[in-house]
């Protein structure tokens, strides 16, 4: 069946779920993050402080984490610099070379690391071909990201009841 290729995983409803107790349970110490829509509305420039504070009850359990975004390197840096987080911008998911690029630059075990991400076709698909845990998220105010990904989100909504 061509849906058990896109699987997650996980499924949640928002990031904020994932708990270093959840990570653990299934074997993770380093958490790739998608941005837009999966910590923050496609239009805000900087996190709200629920992602905050999520990133650092993992900090503080020791998950390593990583933003990982297809956006421009302008607006993710300004994420990076308000979080202290490492990053790699423009990563071109669902291509798995964003994803390589993070787990050996930052000396992440390959084999402990996840993604966490909003979009099927763009953080599962990765996170499945570069062959990492995937952890797919609802997203947030999906309405207000470019037409060139909402276009893709009718044929997720029809995807995911499969899963
Ligand atoms: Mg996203």
């Amino acid at each position: 069946m061509l849906s058990k290729f896109f699987r997650p995983n996980l499924i949640l409803n928002s990031v904020t779920e994932i708990t270093p107790a959840l990570l653990r349970e299934h074997g993770l110490r380093f958490l790739l993050l998608d941005v837009d829509c999966t910590l923050k509305r496609y239009r805000d420039t900087l996190l709200p402080e629920s992602s905050l504070r999520w990133i650092e009850s993992l900090q503080q359990a020791n998950i390593g984490l990583c933003l990982l975004s297809n956006g421009k390197k302008h607006r993710i840096q300004q994420v990076a610099e308000q979080t202290a987080l490492p990053y790699v911008a423009a990563a071109m998911k669902p291509l798995p070379f964003g994803i390589r690029t993070a787990i050996s630059s930052l000396g992440f075990d390959k084999a402990a690391t996840g993604i966490a991400g909003d979009q099927i076709f763009a953080d599962i698909l990765a996170g499945r071909w570069a062959k990492i845990f995937t952890i797919y998220v609802a997203p947030i105010h999906p309405e207000e990201e470019h037409w060139y990904t909402r276009i893709k989100r009718p044929l997720e909504k029809r995807l995911l009841p499969h899963f």
